[in-house]
């Protein structure tokens, strides 16, 4: 036995994971992710980070809104907001998981960064990395807001309450 691994119960096993970002807006490749971590997870909480220095497209509000509408389906994904450290808003959450999407190379670079962070300031969450759909793995919330503002159809790569809220943003 490796003792530097304590041994769980069933009680303690079950997951909470969170899935941060900023997600301004939601895409379906992060909708895909979040529907392959529902079927692996006891309970999701999809956290959107409010102290970014990301110039936003939407409020928290606007996103929240827009988040609780599309993971209304789902029983066990549930939405929050939170600022300061990942790690403390895990621990108020009493989550023991952070769920994060690779898309390329370059993801795993700082996620990797930011895994071994998070382990070293709070060991008892482990990071858990999904690799993105293939048919999602090149869009980014960043490219949906560029086609967008070009005058492109986004259509295929959101979800229609964000097609909505996109449409009613740059039609005004
Ligand atoms: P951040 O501000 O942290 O970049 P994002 O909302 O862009 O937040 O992304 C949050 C998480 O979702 C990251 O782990 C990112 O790699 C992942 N992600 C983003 N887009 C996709 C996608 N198309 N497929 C799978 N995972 C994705």
């Amino acid at each position: 036995m490796f003792a530097a691994i304590p041994l769980m119960t069933s009680q303690q096993r079950r997951t909470t994971a969170i899935y941060p970002g900023s997600f301004d807006p939601l895409t379906n490749g992060h909708l895909d992710l979040i529907a392959r971590g529902s079927r692996l997870f006891s309970h999701l909480i999809v956290a959107v980070l409010t102290n970014t220095h990301k110039q936003a497209l939407f409020s928290v509000d606007e996103r929240l809104e827009m988040m609780r509408d599309v993971f209304s389906p789902f029983e066990n994904v549930e939405v929050d907001s939170f600022d300061g450290l990942l790690v403390d808003f895990a621990e108020k959450r009493k989550a023991n998981a952070i769920l994060r999407g690779i898309r390329a190379i370059s993801d795993y670079e700082t996620e990797l960064q930011m895994a071994h962070l998070n382990r070293r300031l709070r060991p008892a969450t482990e990071t858990v990395f999904l690799l993105a759909n293939e048919q999602y793995a090149f869009v980014s919330s960043r490219m949906i807001k560029e086609v967008i503002m070009l005058g492109g159809d986004v259509g295929q790569f959101v979800p229609e309450p964000v097609l909505r809220a996109l449409r009613s943003k740059f039609t005004s």
